[in-house]
Formats: structure tokens, C-alpha cells, sequence
């Protein structure tokens, strides 16, 4: 294959297959590769036939907590299941795939000679005792926890990255990237977009856990994707916030989906989960200095395309 050949590992999941797709756009080869936990072919939506029959791109079925041999000038490393419920069906499969996964990957960047981008997480700073969180700050993170096999996971992925940059010369980015949503989040994902949306859409109570007065900032996939294309073309090693700083409650992120849906909705308390972060929001002044990135899409423009989205794919209207 002539041209650039990009490696995307969990390409098939949500934020993998819009990486895949502005990647495929933009002329070069892709390998999607995935073992298809979390992620499905489906997520291609109408482009999957011209994926499977062009002669760039390859979907290639694997497990990275099994070691590979591919060919590749640039990695992005995003296998791993991003859901709360997802990364805690199996806690130990999920460390396994952060630590032996991305030593594996690792392994095969230093290889290859490829430049590699973790696709590392906000829960790095765990439940964050400063506001808003910056990327000199190091966490306050529960080792033994429900939510410690991703948070401390990929904390050690993070490390597992420094290191081959440090021992071994390799040309690696860290993003940390914090609560994101749009088309191609599972109805089943679990993660409060979905939730609240399927549940509006449904007509059924919105799920809030604890008072709803804890906070996220929710960016839209098209925006996070641009900031990790940033990240990759850049000469930069050290880890990079990309998100939206717009903070909101979970109370208000109802508010916002009532005003799309043009109608009330009920909502039923629920028990907060173990070590929910009570407060959420990125410093973006790194972002914005180093790649000049800026997230473009509004919280009301992002949630109406995805309760469309939702709506086609549960068959019902919004109101
Ligand atoms: P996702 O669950 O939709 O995608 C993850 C993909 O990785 C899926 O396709 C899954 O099948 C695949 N995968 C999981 N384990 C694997 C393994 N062992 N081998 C090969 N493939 C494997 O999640 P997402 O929201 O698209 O997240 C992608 C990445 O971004 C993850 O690394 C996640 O930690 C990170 N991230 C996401 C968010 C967010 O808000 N979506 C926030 C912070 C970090
Ligand atoms: N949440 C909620 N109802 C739901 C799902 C999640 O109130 O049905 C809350 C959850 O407790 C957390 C916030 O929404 O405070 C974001 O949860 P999510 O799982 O989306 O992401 P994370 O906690 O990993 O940021």
C-alpha cells in the first residue's frame, strides 16, 4: 500500500470509528483492528461497504493482550472499554488489556519505528481534589476500587508509554480525554449520554445516581477527534487534556436534553456507584496553546444530532 499506513487499535468502538473514517478521508491506509468487545462493524454505518472493498483499509480481528506483528507509521492506541459497566464486566480482563495490551503495543511501535498516541482518560485524576484539572496535576485515585482497573490501568499505561519514550527513544502523545458523546454510542453503553437519551426517547424515568448535583463536561466526538489529530501531527510528548470545558450537572444535563426532546421528563433517583467523581472539568490551556485546538460544537448542538442519531437507531420520533 503506498501512502501512510495509520493503525487503529479499538477502531470499531465509538470514538475508534469516527478516528477511523476521518482518517480513511483523508487518504490514508487504515488498519482497524479490534476484538470486538465493545465494538461493532455497524458503527460504519452506510461507509461499511466501501470500507470492506477499498484496498485502504483492512479490518483486522485481534485481542491485544496477545502480541501482534503489523505494518504501520503511526499508532493510535484506544482498545479498551470506556463504559463503567463495560470496564467492570470483567475488571481483570480490563487490566489486562491496559497493561498487557499496551505493552504489547508499545512493543510493537518500538518495532515498527512507529510514532504511538494513547488514548488515555480523565480518570487518571480520579476523584479530582483540584478544579479545574490540568495535566501537572497527579490524581486522587482509589487503588482498590471498582473503577480502579481502568483509573489505575491506565494510569499504568501512561507510565508503560513514558518509559519506552524514556528507555527507548519512541516517538509517543498522550491524550487524556475527558467525558465524550455523539453518534455510535451503544444504546446499551451505560454511560449517562446514552442513558438519559434512550431513556428520554423511550419515555421512560431518566436514571440519575446520588443528588444529580455532580458534575461532567461533555465534549462532541467530532471536536475530540480533531484535537487527537492535532495531538498526533504535533511534536509533543507530554500528555494533553482534550475535551469541552463546560461543566454541567447531571440535573442540568436533563434540563438540556428536555429542551431538545421539547418536553419534561420524569427522572428517578438511583444509588450514587463507588467512587463517582463528584466534580469534572478540563483545563484546556495546554490544548489550546500546543495545538490551537478549541472545541467547536455547542452542548445544544451536539445533543440534538445525537438524540437523532438515537432516535433512527431505537425507531421512535423524539416527541
Ligand atoms: P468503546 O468501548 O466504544 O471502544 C473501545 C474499543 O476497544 C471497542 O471497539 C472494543 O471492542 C475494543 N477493545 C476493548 N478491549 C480490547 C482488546 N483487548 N483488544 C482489542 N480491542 C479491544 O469506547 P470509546 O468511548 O470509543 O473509547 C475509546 C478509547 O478512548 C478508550 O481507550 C477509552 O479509555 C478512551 N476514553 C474514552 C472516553 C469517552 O468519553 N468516550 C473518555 C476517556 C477516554
Ligand atoms: N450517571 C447517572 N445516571 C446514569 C448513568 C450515569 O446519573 O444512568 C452519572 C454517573 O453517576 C456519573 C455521571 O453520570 O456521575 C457520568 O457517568 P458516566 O458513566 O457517563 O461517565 P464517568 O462517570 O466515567 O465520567
Amino acid at each position: 500500500m503506498a501512502g501512510r499506513t495509520v493503525l487503529v487499535t479499538g477502531g470499531a468502538g465509538f470514538i475508534g470509528s469516527h478516528l477511523c473514517l476521518r482518517l480513511f478521508d483523508e487518504g490514508n491506509n487504515v488498519i482497524c483492528l479490534d476484538n470486538y468487545f465493545t465494538g461493532r462493524n455497524d458503527n460504519f454505518g452506510e461507509r461499511y461497504g466501501e470500507l470492506i472493498s477499498s484496498k485502504r483499509f483492512e479490518f483486522v480481528r485481534h485481542d491485544i493482550v496477545e502480541s501482534i506483528v503489523l505494518e504501520a507509521d503511526q499508532i493510535y492506541h484506544l482498545a479498551c472499554p470506556a463504559s463503567p459497566v463495560h470496564y467492570q464486566y470483567n475488571p481483570v480482563k480490563t487490566i489486562k488489556t491496559n497493561v498487557i495490551g499496551t505493552y504489547h503495543v508499545l512493543g510493537l511501535a518500538k518495532r515498527i519505528k512507529a510514532r504511538l498516541l494513547l488514548a488515555s482518560t480523565s480518570e487518571v485524576y480520579g476523584n479530582p481534589q483540584v478544579h479545574p484539572q490540568s495535566e501537572d496535576y497527579w490524581g486522587n485515585v482509589n487503588p482498590i476500587g471498582v473503577r480502579s482497573c481502568y483509573d489505575e490501568g491506565k494510569r499504568v499505561a501512561e507510565t508503560l508509554v513514558c518509559d519506552y519514550r524514556r528507555q527507548d527513544g519512541l516517538d509517543t502523545r498522550i491524550a487524556r480525554i475527558f467525558n465524550t458523546y455523539g453518534p455510535n454510542m451503544s444504546v446499551d453503553d451505560g454511560r449517562v449520554m446514552s442513558n438519559f437519551i434512550c431513556q428520554a426517547l423511550r419515555s421512560e424515568p431518566i436514571t440519575i445516581y446520588g443528588d444529580g448535583e455532580q458534575t461532567r463536561s461533555f465534549c462532541y466526538v467530532s471536536d475530540l477527534i480533531e484535537g487527537l489529530r492535532r495531538l498526533m501531527d504535533s511534536d509533543f510528548m507530554e500528555p494533553v487534556n482534550l475535551g469541552n470545558d463546560r461543566e454541567l450537572s447531571m440535573l442540568e444535563l436533563v434540563q438540556a436534553i428536555e429542551k431538545v426532546v421539547g418536553r419534561r421528563l420524569e427522572i428517578k433517583k438511583m444509588p450514587l456507584p463507588q467512587d463517582d467523581p463528584s466534580r469534572r472539568r478540563p483545563d484546556l490551556a495546554r490544548a489550546r496553546k500546543i495545538l490551537n485546538y478549541e472545541p467547536k460544537v455547542t452542548l445544544e448542538e451536539g445533543l440534538s444530532r445525537t438524540v437523532e442519531y438515537f432516535s433512527r437507531v431505537l425507531g421512535v420520533k423524539k416527541s
